[in-house]
């Protein structure tokens, strides 16, 4: 017999959702992550939200906010968008996870993803998340061509597992965890000499790159690069994997961002929005060709595999959100949006000193800052992050920083968002630039803020 005394205290579901704004605060810095929860407070975010609809969520205390941050691109609809909620309830009897069986929803989900992909994308591997995406992307295009050899872009993002953090081209990420896997090389974003020059080496399995980089800073490749770039793969062997798992299902104003240079990528991963908000899900998808060279035999078919990838209820919110997003045209919303938002950032931009650039493609956008000079106590790590921290705790608008260029805000909201929305934002941004005017303003009251929130750890304790 197991002594059940000996377990100190469990928390029930229902006393976590009772649980004070301090409690919360608590938890993170003793069980989950002191540094995490230390930037929170310290950009305002020590808040306890507690319910969402839409472009919308909302604090304990009763206050709206303005979601423009949107799940770092998981947000497409919105979130807890009632379609979603309602298509699980559907299948609440349906057995979730049975592996030992094939899912009428995966199916379903495999096939609509081939319907609504570039090119022949036709098989779909199904994960959990973004990294796990790439994880799959790598192996398969190993195994598929015999090549070991994998090119990604300087100031990539492709996740942080070990494999996806190999093929992520940020020093600050890989550095602690060396060595990495083995064959990873990076070039220059956006350059198609130095790639044709690497792809002509014919070593390369594949060539793995974001259509827009998203976490570099929302960067937009020349024009004609990324078709320049599929037919340089095409010509060498190498296997072109389009990372879609930010830009994809209408984020950047068509259906995946790739189109726009109507490229036909061997491989694309998805992830994030596919899960309409709600559910995690990544997935893989291939040509027949390169899926059948990889695993297409019995004995190579179980060679990669993951017990939560397919499941029903992720794949009924991947179905619900495909049928939601095309019934809606929610791509053309976020070009137009996104047209009319980049536009008034501009005029903001073009007003202030702050502000050095404001970039993207539809509802995917970057407000660059200044690198600030040293301020003492302040890593120039987080400028954007203090402006941030300006905008949520003054406008009630969240927003964030991009991993690898901290010094750049995103601006990328649910599909959703209405002209009010937009305008709301565009001018809070205004209302921002014109207070601070610079670096050391902005400094001033995230310091203020800093200060007062160490008094309150004290007091937690
Ligand atoms: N690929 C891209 C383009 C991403 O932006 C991200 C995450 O931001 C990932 C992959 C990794 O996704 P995840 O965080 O779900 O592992």
């Amino acid at each position: 017999m197991i002594d059940l005394t000996s377990i100190k205290d469990i928390i029930t579901l229902e006393e976590a959702l009772d649980s004070s704004k301090k409690e919360v605060i608590g938890r993170y810095r003793t069980y989950i992550n002191p540094g995490l929860a230390s930037i929170l407070s310290m950009v305002g975010y020590d808040k306890k939200f507690t319910k969402a609809h839409g472009v919308n969520v909302f604090d304990s205390e009763g206050n709206k906010y303005l979601d423009f941050l949107g799940g770092y691109g998981s947000m497409n609809l919105g979130h807890n968008h009632p379609e979603i909620i309602e298509a699980l309830n559907k299948i609440a009897d349906f057995p979730n996870i049975l592996q030992i069986s094939m899912s009428s929803v995966a199916g379903a989900l495999g096939e609509t993803l081939a319907n609504i992909t570039p090119g022949n994308l036709k098989k779909t591997f199904f994960c959990n998340s973004g990294a796990e995406a790439t994880e799959a992307a790598l192996k398969l295009s190993r195994i598929s061509t015999g090549r070991k050899a994998i090119l990604y872009a300087e100031n990539s993002f492709h996740g942080k597992t070990l494999g996806a953090v190999s093929v992520t081209g940020r020093k600050k990420y890989q550095e602690p965890f060396f060595p990495l896997v083995p064959e990873c090389f990076s070039i220059a974003y956006g350059d198609v000499d130095v790639l044709e020059k690497e792809l002509k080496t014919k070593k390369y399995a594949a060539f793995i790159v974001e259509p827009i980089q998203g976490e570099g800073g929302i960067i937009v490749p020349p024009n004609g690069y990324l078709k320049d770039a599929e037919k340089l793969c095409k010509d060498n062997g190498t296997l072109f994997i389009a990372d879609e798992v930010q830009t994809g299902l209408g984020r950047t104003g068509n259906l995946f961002a790739t189109q726009y240079e109507r490229v036909e990528p061997d491989i694309m991963i998805l992830s994030k929005s596919l899960g309409g908000g709600v559910m995690p899900i990544g997935a893989c998808i291939s040509t027949e060709e390169v899926w059948s060279k990889g695993y297409g035999s019995r004995d190579r078919c179980l060679l990669h595999t993951s017990t939560f990838g397919g499941n029903a209820r992720a794949c009924a919110a991947g179905l619900k959100t495909i049928e939601i997003l095309i019934r809606e045209d929610l791509a053309t919303n976020a070009r137009i949006k996104g047209e009319s938002l980049l536009k008034s950032l501009k005029e903001v931009a073009e007003k202030y000193q702050l502000v050095k650039e404001i970039r993207g493609r539809g509802l995917l956008i970057g407000a660059e800052f200044y690198e600030p000079k040293i301020v003492k106590g302040l890593s120039k790590e987080y400028l954007a992050g203090m402006v941030s921290g300006i905008l949520n705790q003054q406008y009630h608008i969240i927003t964030a920083y991009t991993l690898n260029n901290p010094n750049v805000i995103r601006f990328e909201p649910p599909l959703i968002v209405t002209d009010e929305h937009i305008d709301y934002v565009a001018d809070s941004f205004e209302g921002v630039c014109k207070k601070y005017k610079g670096f050391s303003g902005i400094a001033l009251n995230v310091s203020k803020r800093m200060i007062k929130k160490h008094m309150g750890f004290k007091k937690l304790k």
